[in-house]
């Protein structure tokens, strides 16, 4: 594998688009060349994490990392004893493969929660890097390393898609569709009929308002403090919306729901948020936490005999090797809106300008294009 362009976090400076080394795919890997991948809070959320030296115990902090985790791209190599994929197929990468029933989560039929995932960021905990300059290895930050030109990835982790759908595009259900329509269908379940609200209208949060639409949900309430945001949750089946910058969102969303609210999620990630969900829902009713939340979550301990609920969603329960075309196919049939979640695209070089209008809010989602637009 020759070198290739990839952009590169550091401690301190901008992310660099730099020269680094991929390995060629070994024992049950592909290579994939990467058509585009979609800029996810969670990759902020890493930056972070990066630069405050607050990585996950257990992880020693690289040099260097390769962020980028929502993929689309065509299989251009396989290594030994690959079965699943051939060179040409079209991919959407699963950011976190499972072992496909080697585990008790798996077994039992909950694969998203896998107890050995197959960790792409194995320089980091034991294996050979698959990055590298120099000598140096480079961690595949969040597990595949997408702002580059191609990525070697673990079989299970390249799901295959039908060939015709815009590869440009459908990255996005890699991560952000995926975990907020999955949200909504797998982990909450929600009837036909039921009232919901969603809490934070970004590129997951409007997945988990087409999730209640498709569920048949009666009220769809979006809660924002953006304008722009709450009109696009309109186009994305949202039927009630609610400023949270004017009042009490609680309030409104259990008058809007006349105090029976079936389900509120929390697309933010914010202790303070998770609260205002679990507050709106009715007695017996679901708080979901979708986003990326701290240890500050705190709710009323009355409420659980009332029966209220408060759980986790992770990447939308999701069952990757039938999700993931699922979703494809309700895209090209029409029924759920990707494009419009994308507000614009972008050479690798404009990745910092990227992570620039995401923290201003301008954007549902950024698109890089690491081989060029
Ligand atoms: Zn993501
Ligand atoms: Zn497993």
């Amino acid at each position: 594998m020759p070198d290739m362009d990839a952009a590169v976090l550091r401690s301190t400076d901008p992310i660099a688009v730099e020269q680094v080394e991929l390995t060629d795919p070994g024992q049950g890997e592909v290579l994939i060349k990467i058509e585009a991948c979609g800029v996810c809070h969670s990759d902020l959320h890493w930056i972070n994490n990066f630069r405050n030296d607050t990585l996950p115990a257990g992880i020693a902090k690289p040099s260097a990392a390769i962020l980028g985790h929502e993929v689309a791209g065509i299989v251009e190599e396989i290594g030994p004893n690959v079965s699943a994929v051939a060179p040409g197929d079209h991919v959407i990468v699963g950011f976190r493969p499972n072992c496909g029933g080697n585990c008790h989560f798996c077994i039992r039929g909950t694969p998203w929660l896998c107890e050995r995932p197959d960790n792409p960021d194995r320089a980091y905990t034991g294996g050979s890097p698959r990055l590298s300059q120099d000598g140096v290895p480079i961690m595949q930050g969040v597990g595949v390393g997408g702002f580059s030109e191609y990525t070697v990835m673990p079989e299970r982790a390249a799901i295959k898609i039908r060939n015709d759908a815009p590869l440009e595009t459908v990255c996005l259900i890699g991560c952000g569709v995926t975990t907020g329509i999955g949200a909504a269908i797998n982990t909450a379940k929600i009837e036909a009929g039921s009232d919901v609200a969603v809490i934070g209208i970004g590129g997951v949060g409007l997945n988990v308002v087409q999730g209640a639409r498709l569920a048949g949900a009666r009220k769809i309430i979006a809660v924002d403090m953006m304008d722009n945001k709450l009109d696009m949750a309109a186009d994305f089946g949202a039927t009630h919306f609610v400023n949270a910058s004017e009042g009490d969102p609680v309030e409104k969303v259990r008058d809007l729901a006349n105090g029976y609210l079936d389900y509120a999620f929390e697309a933010i990630g914010l202790g303070a948020t998770c609260r205002q969900a679990f507050d709106m829902v009715r007695d017996g009713g679901t708080a979901v936490v979708v986003g990326v939340v701290g240890d500050d979550i705190t709710v009323p301990g009355r409420a659980f005999l009332r029966e209220k609920k408060l759980i986790g969603s992770f990447y939308g329960s999701n069952s990757l090797h039938t999700d993931i075309p699922k979703l494809v196919d309700l895209y090209m049939d029409g029924r759920i809106k990707v494009d419009e979640l994308i507000s614009k695209r972008r050479p690798l070089s404009e990745i910092n300008e990227a992570f620039e209008d995401m923290l201003a809010g301008e954007v549902a989602r950024s698109v890089l294009h690491p081989s060029g637009l």
